[in-house]
């Protein structure tokens, strides 16, 4: 079966890790700009980091007949230094029209601060302005619920955000509805320890349907599994799920969230039953 990674770090997984997906029927991968595992010391090495994404990751991808897209942002870790994120949020309209880039991600919260807060306004402002997809990160374990909530609650009180154009992603049992109620799309990121395993996310779409639900790997440095879509698709294969209602949550769902950006030139193989 094809299928899309709609999240994963590539800088961070080695070659054969595309062999491997590409070998499982991945057609395409989107790759959110993200925290690199230490604080970075300037905006250049942003602006480097952005050139690694469209250009080298796209041309490796590309070597496995994988579609590489990608989206731009600093993180909600890095955030925390306001003037180091003004600058970097300056240097981001001269790359969204690289081919490949889907919008602004993943932006979100991680400590949930005030000035996490700030950075994550500006940057939806942007987005805004440009008139880009949003793709969010919300906080880890205890902090979950209450960052998931303090981003819905920005994010539906200002008028000119459209939440079919923004998709909330790492959620758990207790923020999925939240953010399908509000109309967002959402991820389930399928972590070997923490988030959501393949399951627990059969579990969630048992229950909320497969209407704007995405599923993906956020394989990273730490630990992590870029071969958790297909672990995925087995699992709901397992627990006697239809192979177009799979299809449609690893194939048909994220390529009708991507295709709403104004960038988006990729004709989808199409899937054989
Ligand atoms: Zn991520």
């Amino acid at each position: 079966m094809y299928y899309v990674d709609p999240h994963i770090h590539m800088v961070s997984r080695i070659t054969d890790d595309y062999a491997r997906m590409a070998r499982s029927g991945c057609v395409a991968v989107s790759e959110p700009a993200f925290w690199a595992g230490f604080d970075r010391g300037s905006a250049d090495a942003f602006a480097d980091y952005f050139r690694q994404l469209v250009d080298f990751e796209r041309h490796r991808a590309a070597d496995y007949q994988i579609h590489h897209l990608c989206w731009l942002c600093i993180n909600a870790k890095e955030a925390e230094n306001v003037t180091l994120a003004r600058e970097v949020i300056s240097l981001i309209p001269d790359f969204l029209d690289k081919p490949g880039v889907l919008g602004i991600g993943e932006i979100g919260l991680n400590k949930n601060t005030p000035n996490e807060t700030t950075i994550f306004q500006e940057q939806v402002d942007l987005a805004v302005k440009t008139n880009e997809l949003i793709l969010v990160h919300t906080p880890h374990l205890m902090d979950k619920y209450r960052g998931s909530r303090m981003i819905l609650d920005m994010l539906t009180g200002d008028s000119r955000i459209d939440p079919q154009r923004v998709l909330i992603d790492h959620v758990e049992e207790h923020t999925i509805k939240l953010a399908l109620d509000a109309g967002f799309w959402v991820g389930m990121t399928l972590y070997p320890t923490t988030k959501c395993t393949p399951d627990r996310a059969v579990d969630m779409i048992e229950i909320y349907g497969s209407d704007r639900i995405c599923v993906n790997s956020a394989g990273d440095w730490g630990p992590s599994n870029p071969m958790a879509v297909p672990d995925f698709i087995r699992c709901m294969r397992t627990r006697g799920h239809s192979e177009s209602a799979v299809q449609r949550i690893v194939y048909e769902n994220p390529i009708r969230f991507f295709r709403q950006s104004k960038r988006w030139n990729f004709t989808p193989p199409t899937p054989v039953e």
